[in-house]
């Protein structure tokens, strides 16, 4: 008990209270002293800067977060750059030129919305798959000359797959005979009801080219935004994720981040993932150097002792010592992690952990060779579902396994099955340092035998 400990450290000539934190060493001797080893672990430091909760009464308003996702040429970019270019914040002359990986523009009544233009849907995902979950709203855009393709279905699974709420636009109105209802049939098709149908989710007409239906669509991003009730606390040091960073050869370490709570001031200490530093110069959109930068604000920073990956997260210390501490920590955590990589999950241990009683879903991504057995192997996967292992179709499609399923994988702890097609090289690669279980099949009887097996707790392991 508490006594004890403190007579045995009194005895060691060390006074301490009952409310103090004793460090590594002491901890030792004492421990030594009552027969017992030590094991360290990593977490403690990172558990002492765990966010507090935030108090309901000092919580305001945010911004939204909205990424744009679709298939390639329904106009994303297009859509991006009219608003980027429209919506200037007032007395602002000129737009924002150059690339940059997050913007706000302000609208209807000076609400400001925050864009991460970022390339759709990897980005996305990659973050996800670090625990980085920054977007509020997605905004799905699908070609009404054209229709609901690969690459917006792929959207559309990882924005559910990350439970982001979405809205879908449909573009290029201005086209000759432009018909959207063949679109949103298309989308019931896929259990998905626009509003105007009688669904919950909401959608837009409009062209990007001309700019018709954006101040509606932006009109619509607001009112869910409401619905979202989205609000932090701009009074506390700030914290938020990392978007982007690179190195520059006359500023150094430049990085653009997105504040999710508190206030960031020139002159705070930050820790973002590995790299630390004193924030020497903030950056809004249009390279204009202030002083402060509150919630949902993209910012760029110069200070940084490094560049860190897309989707740290990082954190204001008013403790320089202690950010520095715990850089070096998790640099030696990062080190240890290569080597010892990530677990994720394989059928051999969703087997085990079914036997153990403690599995109640099983996730998977199908990809085949023809929309014919894709379909055919997910409904015969789906019926093999019991009251208490659920299989949950998470993603399908047809053509090779690509990186993005990987990611996919890696991000919601899923499987991935193939169906006469195989990773690319670079998908590859990601699986094995994700450590993401492909399995590759070409008889459909197999796939159902090892799910089954699985499901009953009894797979051998794959040689
Ligand atoms: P992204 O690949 O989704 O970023 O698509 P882009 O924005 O690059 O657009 C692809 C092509 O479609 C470009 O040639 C655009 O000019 C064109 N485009 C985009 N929006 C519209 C639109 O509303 N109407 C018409 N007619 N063309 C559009």
């Amino acid at each position: 008990n508490a006594t004890d400990v403190i007579i045995s450290c009194m005895s060691l000539g060390i006074m301490v209270t009952m409310n103090q934190r004793l460090d590594a060493e002491i901890i030792t001797l004492v421990t030594d002293e009552f027969g017992y080893n030590v094991e360290f672990v990593g977490l403690d430091l990172e558990e002492m800067i765990q966010d507090d909760k935030d108090l309901e009464e000092n919580l305001k308003t945010r911004p939204p977060i909205i990424t744009v996702m679709g298939h390639v040429d329904h106009g994303k970019t297009s859509l991006l750059d009219h608003i980027r270019n429209t919506n200037v914040i007032a007395g602002e002359a000129g737009g924002i030129t150059q690339h940059i990986a997050a913007y706000s523009v302000e609208c209807i009544n000076n609400q400001s919305i925050t864009f991460l233009d970022t390339p759709g849907h990897e980005a996305f995902t990659a973050m996800r798959a670090r625990g980085a979950q920054v977007t509020d709203i997605a905004i799905i855009v699908i070609a009404v000359d054209d229709q609901v393709m690969p690459q917006t279905k792929e959207a559309i699974s990882h924005a559910q797959a990350a439970n982001v709420p979405m809205i879908f636009v449909f573009n290029k109105m201005d086209k000759p005979n432009a018909k959207s209802d063949k679109i949103r049939e298309q989308l019931a098709n896929l259990n998905l009801l626009v509003e105007e149908w009688g669904g919950k989710y909401p959608s837009q007409e409009i062209s990007a080219k001309l700019g018709t239906g954006v101040d509606k669509l932006l009109e619509k991003v607001l009112l869910l935004s409401e619905l979202l009730d989205l609000k932090s606390n701009p009074n506390k040091p700030a914290v938020g994720t990392v978007i982007e960073a690179s190195l520059d050869k006359g500023r150094g370490y430049i990085t653009t981040m997105l504040l999710q709570g508190g206030t960031l001031k020139v002159g705070d200490y930050v820790l973002a993932g590995i790299n630390h530093g004193k924030v020497k110069n903030i950056l809004d959109e249009r390279g204009k150097s202030i002083h402060s930068a509150g919630p949902s604000k993209p910012i760029t920073i110069l200070g940084l002792n490094g560049a860190p990956t897309a989707g740290d997260k990082f954190k204001v210390f008013k403790d320089e010592k202690l950010a520095k501490q715990l850089a070096s920590r998790r640099e030696q955590l990062q080190r240890e992690q290569n080597i010892r990589s990530q677990k994720h999950l394989t059928l051999d241990e969703i087997g085990r952990r079914i036997a153990l009683g403690d599995f109640k879903e099983l996730k998977i991504i199908l990809k085949g060779d023809v929309d014919g057995s894709v379909e055919a192997i997910s409904d015969a996967l789906q019926k093999l579902s019991t009251n208490t292992i659920m299989i949950n179709i998470i993603y399908k499609g047809v053509g090779q396994i690509t990186e993005s399923d990987v990611l996919l994988a890696s991000a919601s702890d899923a499987v991935i099955i193939g169906f006469n097609v195989r990773p690319n090289n670079g998908s590859k690669n990601i699986a094995k340092k994700e450590d993401i279980e492909i399995r590759t099949y070409s008889i459909i009887y197999n796939i159902i035998n090892d799910l089954q097996e699985a499901m009953d707790g009894m797979l051998s392991p794959e040689i």
